[in-house]
């Protein structure tokens, strides 16, 4: 019942496809038509479209790294033929083969597989870092492309941005529905959970996703996709405001915590270290 539904008209399949160490393209799929998300490389995407016998309509990337992009001109170089695809990015990076450059309130609109996107400025990893919001998938799910920005119990380096860009970005974020599915770039989980665990540990919630995180991963599963309202519980980053771990952060670096700014900065400080 349940695997006829997955295949009923009108529905949508969120694929991670992974590649290089820990990355994972996403692609979604009408099961005819499919757009990918951040190809940092061709070849597991050629595969997996061959495999499922699935025709590539679009690109879309969330920022200029290697491991987003790498993998774009050796996608359209096989589909000069069809005239190429079109490829979505961030007006704000210099990323090669863009046809359209979004920014803040921009809508992406795909015609097959049928798809509509609110384009986000998340800047803080990159200066241009964007994500891509879709409202309402055909069951009326939410779902989120966020590239770099959210990570399953973590947040993306600060490259580029300063720590208020990127509070800033997770900020929006988390107004997102909490049932938004959120569909991060990497399998860093298990260790974002160990560095969420010296941050509050006393939590049972954090104890209890890294059961289930483990199991996931030794099932050769990925842990993705979390949802807005499941981060809002185990994403220390989404968490500043909570005065535990904001003595946690005071204790362990001998220093008053003055705000929720300052503890986002201590705590990103604290994980870029962190081993
Ligand atoms: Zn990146
Ligand atoms: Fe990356």
């Amino acid at each position: 019942m349940i695997a006829m539904d997955s295949h009923a008209k009108g529905s949508l399949e969120y694929v991670p496809v992974p590649a290089f160490e820990d990355n994972y393209i996403w692609l979604v799929s009408d099961s005819r038509d499919a757009v990918v998300i951040d190809p940092g490389d061709a070849a597991p995407v050629e595969a997996y479209l061959a495999e499922r016998g699935w025709r590539l309509t679009a690109i879309l990337l969330t920022h200029h790294h290697q491991d987003h992009v790498g993998g774009v001109k050796a996608l359209l170089d096989s589909r000069t033929a069809e005239g190429g695809v079109p490829v979505y990015g961030p007006a704000g990076e210099r990323i090669e083969h863009l046809t359209a450059r979004l920014s803040e309130g921009d809508i992406v609109r795909v015609d097959q597989p049928a798809l509509e996107f609110r384009v986000l400025d998340v800047p803080g990893h990159t200066a241009g870092h964007i994500a891509y919001f879709q409202a309402h998938d055909p069951r009326g799910t939410p779902h989120l492309f966020c590239g770099d920005t959210l990570f399953a119990s973590g947040c993306g380096r600060l490259f580029e941005g300063t720590p208020q860009q990127m509070l800033a970005s997770l900020d929006s974020l988390a107004s997102l529905p909490d049932d938004t599915l959120v569909h991060c770039a990497h399998e860093y989980t298990l260790s974002n959970i160990r560095f969420a665990r010296a941050c509050e540990p006393d939590s049972a919630a954090l104890a209890r996703w890294n059961d289930d995180a483990v199991a996931l991963r030794a099932a050769g599963k990925p842990t993705l996709p979390t949802t807005i309202g499941h981060e809002k519980c185990v994403n220390p980053f989404l968490r500043v405001d909570d005065k535990a771990i904001q003595a946690t952060l005071s204790t362990q670096f001998g220093q008053p915590i003055s705000d929720r700014l300052d503890a986002f900065r201590v705590m990103r400080g604290w994980k870029d270290k962190f081993r």
